[in-house]
């Protein structure tokens, strides 16, 4: 078995963020910018837009 990357591009600075082929719809992932990207998946077709919700909320 091989483990397939999948490649895309942030939405936020543009550079490139490896996903792992079995990523999760709704998984969140913190890129090297800083940026926390929503995994969107649509018709197979994974996407990634940038989270609005805030980290901050979560620790209390
Ligand atoms: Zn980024």
């Amino acid at each position: 078995m091989e483990a397939q990357k999948l490649k895309l591009k942030c939405p936020v600075c543009g550079l490139d963020v490896e996903l792992d082929s079995d990523v999760m719809d709704g998984e969140l992932i913190e890129h090297d910018c800083g940026a926390v990207l929503e995994v969107k998946i649509v018709d197979g077709e994974v996407k990634l837009v940038e989270f609005e919700g805030s980290m901050e909320d979560w620790g209390e």
